[in-house]
């Protein structure tokens, strides 16, 4: 998925965390761009290159195992709270990359089988989901 879809779905995500303060919601929108740290031309993989360099693409940093290793440490330097808002986007991001056609490893390091879905990244669909995404989050804003 593109960045922008991330980024909405992780606003739609956020939503819900309102209550928890602005820092919690913007550790959940952070955690949303983090599994992109192994994709060189991503937002967060062109600054952070040689994670890039060490780690293919929708590989370990793309499963959940990650999530939950990024998350814990994030816990043990701050606090529960904070480790959940990054892992909450963290797990936003692996669950719109698991719509896509290339997926996520999401029951690694058990095995490396993908969990697929039917959307191409940058296709049609996904623009449709973006519309989808959008308008569920006005309504949510408008309520
Ligand atoms: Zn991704």
């Amino acid at each position: 998925m593109r960045w922008t879809t991330h980024l909405l779905f992780a606003v739609f995500i956020a939503s819900f965390f309102v209550e928890q303060g602005l820092f919690v919601m913007g550790l959940v929108l952070f955690g949303s761009f983090l599994p992109d740290i192994d994709h060189p031309q991503s937002k967060v993989g062109a600054k952070i290159k040689v994670v890039g360099w060490l780690s293919k693409h929708r590989g370990f940093w793309h499963t959940p195992f990650a999530m939950f290793v990024v998350s814990g440490v994030v816990v043990v330097l701050t606090n529960v709270k904070m480790g959940i808002g990054l892992g909450v986007g963290y797990a936003s991001h692996l669950v719109l990359d698991t719509l896509t056609i290339k997926g996520v490893m999401l029951f690694y390091p058990f095995t490396r089988k993908r969990i697929t879905g039917p959307i191409e990244t940058g296709s049609i669909s996904e623009g449709l989901l973006f519309v989808l995404l959008f308008i569920i989050l006005l309504i949510i804003l408008w309520n």
